[in-house]
């Protein structure tokens, strides 16, 4: 008789659809997020009834998609560690010429930077039916900070800022209906974007100014990596900094270094340095003041749903979190689901914006 072996993962042994505690919970984080960032435009433009079921019905699964979990800690680690590399920056009168200081400023804080970083995941070790998702973002974590111990000359200068850029338009945007009155009217244009870390990298034949956007990923791919150079929110970054900020004080700016980090258990890092120039910027601006009124447009015509975009390719070959919702109440409306009490499996969040930015995740 063949003898079975094998040995079980934390995997094995977790409910992929047992309920917990959301993550931002359980740091007792709340708050924070892009009010009019990329992730509001692509949710509503992925599936308008998604982001009705979200923004308006306030519908929340009790199992957060596991991606959008992991993505989550890893930031929370990831703001940790460079937040104890700033305060301690912030001591010095700027970089020391002398180069034994000039080590001390860049690297002295590293062993706290590190120590808070791991206490962000350690917070979820014994956190019920967070098993896999602590293994995950503890490899996450604890193999990025030995990956590029005393390797990066950055100077953090901001960690997770937000910076909102809003217009009144010359002329509104407007959408009529057959009798001639206004069914849409867009009065301004706003943007947003969380920053993760802007640095200044004193690395030599690198000095300048870099935005730098933490990514947690299945996979890195060469698509994947291609696709920032043409991608909205990391476009809308560049745009923000150009547009909004004083830059006179600082290094020249030199673009946005998408930091991205695999979930494998021996983790892939890669970062990617992505310099839109001025074409690129224009196409960015154009196309999202107009995704602006389109999606407003989508809201008007009550949240339609998309229906081919609930499971597959679309959504890194895993199912929108409303999928069953979707299947079992086929015919309801963002209404009836804002008016009736959460069906099994989901909960109401009342809080006014969602408490992270959900397109830190790759899949
Ligand atoms: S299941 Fe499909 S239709 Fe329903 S919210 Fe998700 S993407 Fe939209």
């Amino acid at each position: 008789m063949a003898k079975l072996t094998g040995k079980l993962s934390r995997r094995d042994m977790d409910d992929p659809k047992a309920p917990r505690r959301p993550a931002h919970e359980v740091l007792g984080v709340f708050g924070g997020g892009s009010p009019y960032g990329s992730t509001r435009y692509k949710a509503r433009r992925l599936c308008p009834f998604e982001d009705g079921l979200i923004t308006v019905a306030k519908l929340r699964p009790t199992r957060t998609h596991e991606a959008l979990d992991v993505g989550w800690i890893a930031h929370a680690g990831w703001e940790a560690y460079y937040r104890v590399i700033q305060t301690y920056q912030k001591t010095f009168n700027g970089i020391p010429k002398k180069k034994s200081a000039r080590a001390e400023f860049l690297w002295g804080a590293l062993p706290e930077a590190e120590r808070a970083a791991v206490a962000v995941v350690e917070a979820f070790r014994t956190e019920k039916n967070y098993g896999y998702t602590y293994e995950t973002a503890a490899a996450i974590i604890l193999q990025y900070v030995d990956r590029y111990r005393r390797e990066d000359w950055w100077e953090v200068v901001a960690c997770e800022e937000t910076i909102v850029y809003e217009e009144e338009l010359p002329e509104p945007m407007r959408l009529y209906n057959a009798d001639g009155s206004i069914a849409v009217e867009q009065t301004h244009w706003r943007y947003s974007a969380r920053l993760d870390i802007l640095v200044i990298d004193h690395a030599p034949g690198r000095y300048g100014l870099y935005d730098v956007e933490c990514k947690t990923t299945k996979m890195i791919t060469e698509d994947l990596i291609h696709g920032y150079m043409q991608d909205m929110q990391v476009l809308g970054q560049q745009w923000l900094i150009e547009n909004c900020l004083d830059l006179s004080e600082l290094p020249p700016f030199k673009g946005v270094l998408v930091n991205i980090a695999s979930k494998h258990k021996i983790a892939r890092f890669e970062r990617v340095h992505c310099f839109g120039n001025p074409g690129h910027l224009a196409a960015w601006e154009n196309s999202t003041r107009t995704w602006a009124f389109a999606n407003a447009v989508l809201g008007e015509l009550n949240y339609p749903k998309s229906l081919g975009s609930c499971a597959g390719a679309l959504r890194g070959y895993s199912k929108c979190a409303f999928f069953d919702l979707c299947s079992a109440y086929p015919e309801r409306t963002i209404d009836d689901f804002k008016t009736t009490p959460p069906p099994l499996g989901f909960y109401r969040d009342e809080q006014k914006e969602q408490t992270s930015d959900c397109d830190s995740n790759q899949d």
